[in-house]
């Protein structure tokens, strides 16, 4: 077993996908994400996990809050972007859930505030305790295979 077959093997699971968004300093910052699920019901708890060497890793650590923002079909140019797979700067729009930044026209934004941490392998674990929810009637991006994908045709 090698990281490509690794990789190939997880690709398989489709996913969504979110940016994820915090703010330290008056700076928002925001990355894709796709390694997000559902943890609790009550209390309501997510987890996200972040790559060691990713710069949002430590604003999160500092700023204690997260904003997971499930990406709309229409949106896989904020994708790109907060993936860094667009490099030229782009003027994105930001909204506020519970005082915290989130993306405009997501489906979901789930604001978060950090409960633990967990240094796993070479990703850190970020439990949110949801503090927050606005939900938005539109398809959600999907991606699998290491492409992006629509819903369309899938009933
Ligand atoms: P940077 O690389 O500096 O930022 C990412 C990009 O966002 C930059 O181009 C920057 O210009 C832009 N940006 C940031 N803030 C703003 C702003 N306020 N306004 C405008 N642009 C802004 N990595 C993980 O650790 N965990 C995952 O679950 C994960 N899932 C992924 C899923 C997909 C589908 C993809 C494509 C990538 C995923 N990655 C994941 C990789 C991760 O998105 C990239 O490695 C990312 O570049 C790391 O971001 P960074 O925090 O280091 O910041």
């Amino acid at each position: 077993m090698d990281d490509h077959q690794f990789r190939t093997a997880m690709g398989k699971f489709a996913t969504g996908v979110t940016v994820i968004t915090t703010e330290l300093d008056g700076d928002i910052h925001g990355m894709t994400a796709n390694a997000f699920m559902s943890v609790s019901l009550d209390p309501k708890l997510v987890v996200i996990s972040i790559g060691e060497k990713a710069k949002i890793l430590n604003k999160i650590k500092d700023s204690k809050i997260f904003t997971v923002n499930i990406l709309a079909a229409d949106q896989q140019d904020l994708s790109m972007i907060f993936a860094g797979q667009i490099k030229e700067p782009r003027e994105v729009v930001f909204d506020r859930l519970d005082g915290k930044p989130a993306l405009a026209g997501a489906c979901a934004q789930v604001a978060c505030e950090v409960s633990t941490a967990h240094v796993e392998g070479d990703h850190t674990l970020f439990i949110g305790k949801v503090t927050d929810i606005h939900l938005e009637e539109k398809e959600p991006l999907v991606f699998v295979n290491g492409k992006y994908r629509e819903l369309a045709g899938i009933s």
